[in-house]
């Protein structure tokens, strides 16, 4: 079956594509969507992919991505491809660029971290590793890694 099959096009908004099977309730959380915001979300999970052997996809109905989820995307979904649509047409294909530093998303996990002791403290990761995602608390130096960054973003 063709995916055009589960899922119509839409005319406006951002379609994410080939993201590594699974991982489409990962990449909704980080966009903050959680249903009841009243646009058209379309999630597609486990597909077949020539490339991937299994993806997911998700489209999101009147919404174009910012750069910044765009890079948080990068994080969990390097693979993945954003397209953004404007009048059933691609009008512009988001590149995935994982940032230096992720900061305020994620949490330390060390209890002892400042950034989980003072409010005024964001917590701030350097990126060690991107494939597979290593991450380091700057200021204790814990590290987080993918699987770890992963049930962080599921919560
Ligand atoms: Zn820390």
């Amino acid at each position: 079956m063709k995916n055009g099959l589960i899922v119509s096009k839409i005319k406006n908004g951002t379609v994410i594509d080939h993201i590594p099977a699974g991982r489409a309730l990962a990449v909704l959380n980080i966009l903050g969507i959680k249903g009841n915001e009243g646009n058209r979300v379309a999630l597609v999970m486990n597909v077949e992919s020539s490339k991937m052997g299994k993806k997911d996809i998700v489209k999101i109905e009147e919404r174009e991505l910012n750069q910044r989820e765009v890079e948080l995307i990068a994080l969990i979904a390097p693979s993945a491809t954003i397209n953004i649509i404007r009048n059933y047409e691609v009008a512009e294909k988001r590149k995935l660029n994982l940032p230096e530093k992720i900061e305020g998303i994620l949490k330390c996990p060390n209890p002892a971290c400042i950034t989980n002791n003072d409010v005024e403290a964001r917590s701030r990761f350097i990126v060690i590793s991107k494939l597979p995602l290593v991450l380091k608390c700057d200021y204790c130096e814990t590290t987080l890694t993918e699987d770890e960054v992963l049930r962080q973003i599921l919560l």
